[in-house]
């Protein structure tokens, strides 16, 4: 149909296509292996998926409570007590979300004002920029360093002024697995001390870091959680990407402007889930078994790729793994992931897309997030190139 809007402008005119769709769509095309976007292609555990079922037939059809229902947040502020030392108010510091994107998205729309400059950091996932720009707000990129992606602070403090808002932070990093140090936070720390900026911290993969790495979350680092709002996924955590269930949490003057735009945007999220998420939850050996379980998947395929001809550093966290390429073509990522689905036969996704100013490293993301069966499957194509 055509629109009568004849005169409409887009608030997002140079939005590309999104590169795991197009992935996904050329894998499912080509019949290829996908292990471009990532989702896990195993089931979630059917103790959870029970306890989803045992709410819906209790009775918890209707709508939750616009924060989310308070057991769920309880089990929630236990569990960052636990891991991070920090106490949130379960009430007045903790939203439920719709997934993560939600939360980012709300957290940007509640806080951002037009012309407000926010510091990204490349490669980026792809929906902080979006959110920005429609909000009215400037993205001011700062791409990592090298091709395992450091921070160089001198540049990040050189891009900071007084029309910095926000400065948005994802650890452990998708889509390099690199994951903040100590050191970092606390680099980061000082930069932003004095300052009014708010950080908006994505840690979506804060359970799934491997060696011996340790997720380095904001609430952790007193006068970070002080301006921060951090957000996290159970889609990730549980094996539930299409549940998108997620929350965010934030000192309580943050949290009161987060809430005023989730509440015209969703009110409340899916009530069974909160219900079955709140039970599943009071285990702690469900969230901390997540690091052990993906670093056995990600050595698994890394020994099953050792004797071919791309090179890696194994990842540090997420269950993303980069490869570097050079050595095999110079082709450009894109054509070569293209490539990589039509004539072998496995889909992955090229960094490029991630980078400021497109800037290509030779290097493609592969997930991991798949059962032993698909893993070497990919491995033996892998080695084959
Ligand atoms: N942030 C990062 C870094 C992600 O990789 C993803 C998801 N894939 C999200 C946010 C969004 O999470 P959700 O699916 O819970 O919306
Ligand atoms: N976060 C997933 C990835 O990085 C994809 C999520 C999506 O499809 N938008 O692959």
């Amino acid at each position: 149909m055509k629109s009568s809007a004849h005169h409409l402008t887009s608030k997002l005119p140079k939005l590309p296509d999104s590169i795991f769709s197009t992935m996904s769509g050329l894998a499912k095309e080509y019949n290829a292996i996908n292990i471009s976007q990532g989702f896990p292609n195993f089931e979630p555990d059917p103790a959870l998926i029970e306890l989803v079922t045992k709410a819906m037939k209790e009775g918890y059809n209707q709508y939750a409570p616009l924060g989310g229902i308070y057991p769920l947040k309880e089990v929630i502020a236990e569990k960052i007590a636990f891991l991070y030392g920090t106490k949130y108010d379960p009430q007045s510091e903790i939203t439920i979300t719709v997934g993560a994107t939600q939360a980012i998205f709300t957290a940007i729309s509640a806080l951002v004002w037009p012309n407000d400059e926010v510091i990204v950091l490349k490669p980026a996932y792809d929906c902080y920029e979006p959110a920005i720009i429609a909000n009215g707000g400037i993205p001011v990129l700062i791409q990592l360093t090298g091709k395992d992606y450091a921070i160089d602070w001198d540049v990040f403090k050189s891009h900071l002024s007084d029309k910095t808002r926000m400065v948005i932070i994802n650890t452990p990093h998708n889509p390099s697995g690199m994951v903040f140090s100590n050191s970092d936070m606390l680099m980061l720390q000082s930069c932003l001390k004095d300052t009014n900026i708010i950080l908006l911290s994505d840690e979506v993969y804060e359970h799934i870091v491997f060696d011996n790495n340790i997720h380095e979350s904001a609430s952790k680092y007193p006068d970070l959680a002080s301006r921060s709002l951090v957000c996290a996924s159970f889609g990730k955590t549980f094996h539930a990407t299409g549940w998108k269930m997620g929350y965010c949490v934030a000192p309580a003057e943050l949290m009161k402007e987060f809430q005023k735009i989730h509440e015209f945007n969703v009110f409340c999220v899916n009530h069974p889930f909160q219900r079955a998420l709140a039970e599943y939850l009071k285990n702690p050996a469900h969230y901390l078994d997540l690091g052990p379980f993906y670093q056995q998947k990600r050595d698994l395929f890394l020994t099953a790729i050792k004797n071919s001809r791309f090179k890696f550093t194994p990842t540090r966290g997420t269950y993303f793994q980069l490869l570097d390429f050079a050595e095999i073509t110079d082709e450009s990522d894109l054509d070569f992931a293209e490539r990589l689905v039509k004539e072998f036969g496995i889909a992955c996704i090229p960094i490029s897309v991630f980078n400021k100013d497109l800037v290509d490293n030779n290097q493609i993301r592969i997930c991991f997030a798949k059962t032993t069966e698909t893993l070497l499957k990919a491995a033996e194509i892998i080695t084959s190139i």
